[in-house]
């Protein structure tokens, strides 16, 4: 009984070729398998919607990775919608301001201007310097100082106004400055209290004159200097002098009126026919004594105003178109109705204005003819008075005037 044993070794080498073909054979199915496996993993996730991920099919291991990405971009929509929504409040509001607000970065580029800046200093959209918005000096040291971390003051003249320049540093991390620029348009400020000032220096100025003369004959009188047959006369002039200050007094105390409380006294229902009959009762003596003709013509017309404010506006037409007459003129006040409009016009047969004249006749003080207008008594504030009056009754002044053949000047009210 015999048998071959081979050993271990050479049993293997027999069996290698089927060893290597079985592990060769069982790579090829686990390759095979590993492809067919990850293809299955990877298709909903190529095929995933990232702005939807919960829409299409997933399996159910990666459902809870879908749950966190959909909450997530719920989230980041959401800070989306509200980033968008303060945008858009931003914009309303900066784009309704009359103020012009300008942001610039820390490097002075220009991130941010609103319609009223942009409608100021115009310029691209582009990201630029603040160089490139105006080269103005007061402009470029206030930008710069508040880029430096100051807070900046200037003002800056263009196109003829005034705008004040406020500049405020942003500061973050210490080091980094952006700028806020705001612009705002003071020029009816500026004018104000230029006019204030003119105001208050030629007030002084023309109380100054009557009072020096008054001071004059006074003093002549009082050191028995004057002949006893001169007194009467130098009362006559301190009289005269003195109803000149009182005049100015009353002009001035009616434009502060106007100026402030013009319009704490009610308005009323106004006749303007019986205004007229009224001036032309206190100036009757007066035009006669000047030998001028003093008409009213018209129909009646009725506004709402203040009947003192009216009575005084009409006043001063008629005593001007008296004073500014030649001898045997005439003056014609007209009452009524034009296109729904009341309206009252004082037209005079005098002297007339320039054209060069015919705005400024309205400014406080002006005078075209100084001298005449002292001799008539006249403060230079009266047709002032008429400006200011008109605008507190939003009524319309024209002024038509030919030298040498006279002047006409109409008051239009609005409708009613
Ligand atoms: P005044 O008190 O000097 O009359 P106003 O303000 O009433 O001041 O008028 C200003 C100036 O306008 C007058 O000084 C005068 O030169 C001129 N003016 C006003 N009304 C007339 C007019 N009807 N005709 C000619 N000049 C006039």
């Amino acid at each position: 009984i015999s048998a071959t044993a081979d050993s271990v070794f050479g049993a293997l080498s027999n069996a290698s070729p089927w060893i290597v073909l079985i592990i060769l054979l069982t790579l090829l199915v686990a390759a095979v398998l590993a492809g067919w496996l990850t293809g299955l993993f990877l298709k909903p996730i190529e095929a995933l919607d990232l702005h939807d991920p919960m829409k299409g099919e997933a399996y159910d291991e990666l459902s809870p990775l879908l749950h966190r990405m959909d909450k997530q971009n719920h989230k980041i929509q959401a800070q989306m919608d509200e980033l968008q929504r303060r945008q858009a409040e931003f914009d309303d509001i900066t784009a309704r301001m009359d103020e012009g607000l300008v942001l610039f970065s820390g490097k002075g580029m220009i991130l941010f201007a609103n319609h009223a800046a942009r409608a100021l200093f115009p310029h691209d959209s582009a990201e630029r310097s603040y160089l490139t918005l105006c080269r103005d000096a007061n402009y470029i040291q206030v930008v710069e100082q508040a880029l430096d971390g100051k807070g900046a003051h200037g003002k800056l003249e263009r196109n003829g106004r005034i705008y004040e320049l406020t500049a405020s540093s942003v500061e973050e991390n210490s080091a980094w400055h952006a700028a806020v620029l705001l612009i705002v348009d003071i020029t009816e400020r500026e004018r104000a209290e230029q006019q204030r000032q003119e105001f208050t220096a030629n007030v002084s100025h023309e109380l100054k004159t009557p009072l020096t003369s008054i001071m004059g004959y006074a003093e002549i009188i009082a050191g028995g200097i004057a002949k006893p047959e001169d007194v009467a006369p130098f009362a006559g002039k301190i009289r005269t002098e003195a109803q000149r200050l009182l005049a100015l007094i009353e002009d001035i105390i009616h434009l502060s009126r106007l100026d402030e409380g013009g319009e704490t006294v009610a308005f009323e229902p106004v006749e303007l026919s019986a205004l007229c009959d009224t001036v032309r009762d206190r100036l009757q003596s007066k035009a006669a004594g000047k030998g001028i003709a003093l008409h009213i013509e018209g129909e009646p017309a009725a506004v709402s105003g203040q009947r003192r404010t009216l009575e005084q506006m009409i006043f001063n037409l008629t005593d001007n178109a008296i004073n500014y007459n030649k001898p045997q003129g005439s003056v014609t006040l007209v009452t009524g109705t034009e296109n729904g409009r009341p309206f009252v016009q004082v037209a005079d047969t005098g002297i007339g204005i320039a054209p060069a004249d015919q705005q400024r006749v309205f400014e406080r003080f002006y005078r075209v003819d100084k001298s005449h207008s002292k001799m008539t008594g006249g403060t230079g504030l009266g047709l002032s008075i008429v400006k200011h009056g008109a605008a507190l009754h939003h009524a319309e002044v024209e002024l038509k005037s030919v030298l040498g053949e006279g002047t006409c000047i109409t008051l239009r009210f609005p409708k009613e």
